[in-house]
Parts: C-alpha cells; structure tokens; sequence
C-alpha cells in the first residue's frame, strides 16, 4: 500500500510531497489514519540532522492522532474505528530489563516514529500496539496531539523526579512543551514560575497557570528568585544559561533538563554547596502517557494550539522555527 506524506530529501531542505510503499503489516501492528498531527521542536532538529540520526527521506511527525484502520493478526490492544494516538515512540524490543519492567522509553532498542520508519506529515503511520494510545472521550483530537510527545516529556519529570504539590517550580521556555508543563505542574498544586525570553507572553503565561512570569533577559531577574525553587524543568532548545538556574534552587533542589539545549558548563562547587542536581528526561513509559492523558482530561489540561493543514506544513514549521506560534503547531487532514 502507497502512503502519500511530506518529506525533506536532505538537511535544512523543504517538506515535498511524497509517497512511499509501505508493505505488509505486521501482525502486532497498528495502522493509524491520520487527522491531526503536532510540530514538536524535535522534528525541526529531525529536519535539519542536528542529532546526527536523521535519515531522508525524512517524513517528520510524531504528534499523532487519527483512526485505526487495520490491525495485524495478532493485536489485541486496538480496534478498527477506535481513535487513538501515538507519540516519538514506535517500537522496542519488549524483552530487555527496561521493557519488562514497562519502561520501554530506555530500551536500547527503542525506536522512534519519524527516525525508524516515516512520521506522522502523511495520511497513515504504523506502530507497535503497545506504543498506541486510547485517547480520553473528552479531549479534542486537535489540543490532545501534543499530549502524544509534548504531554508526556513535561509531565513524566512529575514521577520520574518525585515532584509535589507543596514544590516551587520553574519552567524555563514557554513554547509547545513549556506551555503544558505550566498546565500539568499547577494543576499538580505546585506553585509555577514561567521563565522566558519573550515578555508578551506574560499575561497568556498566567492565564495557563503560572503565578510569576519572569524575563529572562532581565538581568534584574536573578536576584529576586535566588535560593526559591525545588525543581526547575528546562525545555530551552537554546542557550541554557545553567549556573544561574543552579543559583535559583534550594538546598537539595534539581534542574531537570528536556529541552536539547547545547552543550552546557559548569563549575562543581555550584552543584556541592546545597547538594544540587542536574538530571535529565526522556519522553516517557506507556503506563505513565496513559496516565498523562487520564491527569489532563481530569484536569482540563489542552494544548493551545494553531491548525495549519497538512499541505501548509512548511509555513507551520517556519512559525515553529520563528517562535511565533502559540503555542503548537497542529497539522489536520
Ligand atoms: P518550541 O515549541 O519551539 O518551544 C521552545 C521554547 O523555548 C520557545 O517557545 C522559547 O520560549 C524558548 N526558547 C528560548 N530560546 C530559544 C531558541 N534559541 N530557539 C527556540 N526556542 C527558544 O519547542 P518544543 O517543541 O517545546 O521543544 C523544546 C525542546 O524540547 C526541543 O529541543 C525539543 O527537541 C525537546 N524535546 C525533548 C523531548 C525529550 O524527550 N526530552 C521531547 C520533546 C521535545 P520563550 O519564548 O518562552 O523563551
Ligand atoms: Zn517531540
């Protein structure tokens, strides 16, 4: 079967029509017909092989919701009709000591939607049933496609890092990721600052749940904020300014990193004096998505988002890129 999509044929190049073959489903596959999918940051990062992992054609997408519309011989998880999502995750090997113990996201075999086979800029995309995802009845299909990678990167720190709702936060960067973290972190009860380089953000910034918008680009700002926060989550794909961040934690606190920043430094007795953490995170396990997605549509947490069809995908990932969308760009069929 012939899959129609958009694809870049090399780095930094446009998205253009395209269409691959597909074959034969696998029998625990799941064949999903798209209606909506998300730009994350990290299919820009796809686009342009800043990791070194991209292979073109590329079809980038991995924000994924639509329809199943088959199903391998052996998937019991799925059903024709059913909507579902699917997220940066596709596969794993589902036998190493990761994937038994459900933490497929640190299989060394993990495979990832647009890196191991084509993304979601199509009309179909197949996945492993295990990494498919019924969606909530009460979430719109088009504010739950970022739950799928955006969702699920911002809210698995929550588990993963044993954050509470007695806790100040800090989210730094209020774009796709950092938009729903400030939704998932204040609905958790925590007390939620917004640090970012765009000031006209404030006031959207507060309406999604911060109680302190700070300018980063204020020098003023690190004063009044020193020594205040428990855990600070970083979805910067820019500079990660580190040891001011540092600076800003309470004895014990962490700075968890999601954002692919570049490389950042920094000066040991910043971590020693007050036993400061730098950690990182990866998307996260299916048992915690399903879990995000129960928390959000419990929660009235929904991604605030500008549609684009599909065949505007190269205007959309311009706005992404230019940080003027906000706050997720989402594709529709
Ligand atoms: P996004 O929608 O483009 O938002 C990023 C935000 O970061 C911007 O809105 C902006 O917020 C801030 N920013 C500051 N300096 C920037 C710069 N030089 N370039 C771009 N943004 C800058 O991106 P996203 O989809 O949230 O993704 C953020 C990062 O997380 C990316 O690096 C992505 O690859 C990564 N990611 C990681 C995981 C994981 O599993 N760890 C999962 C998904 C995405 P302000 O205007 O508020 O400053
Ligand atoms: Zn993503």
């Amino acid at each position: 079967m012939k899959i129609k999509a958009y694809a870049v044929q090399a780095p930094k190049e446009k998205l253009l029509p395209f269409s691959y073959e597909a074959g034969e489903l696998l029998a625990d596959e799941v064949e999903i017909t798209i209606s909506h999918c998300g730009i994350c940051h990290s299919d820009l990062h796809l686009m342009d092989n800043d990791w070194g992992i991209s292979k073109y054609p590329l079809v980038p997408g991995h924000e994924i919701i639509g329809e199943v519309s088959a199903v391998g011989t052996k998937v019991t998880l799925a059903s024709i009709g059913q909507r579902v999502g699917l997220g940066w995750q596709c596969g794993a090997c589902l036998r190493c000591e990761w994937c038994l113990q459900g933490q497929e996201n640190l299989c060394q075999q993990h495979q990832a939607t647009a890196v191991a086979h084509h993304g979601g800029f199509a009309e179909k995309v197949r996945a492993h049933e295990r990494f498919v995802f019924t969606i909530p009845e009460n979430l719109s299909s088009e504010t739950a496609a970022p739950l799928l990678c955006a969702g699920i990167t911002v809210y698995s720190p929550i588990k993963i890092y044993n954050v509470k709702p007695h806790m100040r936060i800090g989210i730094i960067g209020i774009g796709g990721l950092g938009h729903l973290a400030l939704q998932f972190y204040r609905a958790l009860g925590c007390e939620v600052t917004a640090f970012s380089t765009s000031p006209v953000k404030e006031k959207e910034a507060m309406e999604l749940g911060a109680n302190f918008f700070v300018d980063v680009q204020d020098s003023a700002f690190m004063k009044n904020y020193t020594s205040r926060y428990d855990f600070i989550l970083s979805t910067t794909p820019g500079y990660l300014d580190i040891e001011h961040y540092l600076n800003l934690l309470r004895p014990n606190g962490k700075i968890c990193i999601v954002g692919v920043a570049p490389p950042i430094k920094v000066s040991v007795g910043t971590l020693i004096n007050g036993n400061k953490t730098i950690c990182g995170s990866g998307i996260g396990d299916t048992q915690t998505i399903r879990e995000m997605l129960d928390f959000a549509a419990k929660n009235n947490i929904a991604a605030r988002i500008k549609t684009f069809p599909m065949s505007d995908a190269n205007f959309a990932c311009d706005a992404v890129r230019n940080n003027s969308v906000r706050y997720r760009a989402v594709l529709t069929r």
